[in-house]
């Protein structure tokens, strides 16, 4: 698939296909995992749910990596406790913003 550029099976970019043709070669087993959600639903300032309209669901509200838009490129190794903080702080935010939604009624 390499030479013939074109991956039809995890299609990977045709640019970063290259054909491994020299030896010797070597195995190993690798489990991929990942810290954290990546592109969660699209929340707003408020931590509000935002539709495919890009407005606000009354009364739908998300934090934490449910939300993982904010992770949507990248994920900053550099920023210790980033991912975490970001979770604690609109998790919280967004209750108590639900919280304030069903008492308004
Ligand atoms: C190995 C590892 C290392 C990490 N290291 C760091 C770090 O150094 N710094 C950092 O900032 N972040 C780190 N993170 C990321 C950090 O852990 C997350 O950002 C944070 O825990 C996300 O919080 P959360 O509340 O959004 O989700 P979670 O912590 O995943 O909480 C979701 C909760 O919902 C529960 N749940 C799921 N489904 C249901 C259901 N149907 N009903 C009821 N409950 C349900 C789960 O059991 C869980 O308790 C790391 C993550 C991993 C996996």
């Amino acid at each position: 698939m390499a030479k013939a550029g074109e991956d039809t099976e995890f299609y990977k970019d045709a640019q970063f296909l290259i054909p491994i043709e020299r030896g010797p070669f070597y195995a190993f087993e690798m489990i991929p995992a990942w810290y954290s959600t990546l592109c969660g639903v699209k929340i707003d300032g408020e931590t509000r749910v935002l539709g495919a309209d890009d407005q606000p669901i009354p009364g739908l509200y998300a934090g934490g990596l449910d939300s993982g838009e904010f992770f949507k490129d990248n994920y900053n190794h550099g920023f210790s406790g980033g991912c975490s903080g970001y979770s604690y702080f609109t998790g919280l935010f967004a209750a108590d913003r639900a919280t304030a939604y069903i008492k308004e009624g």
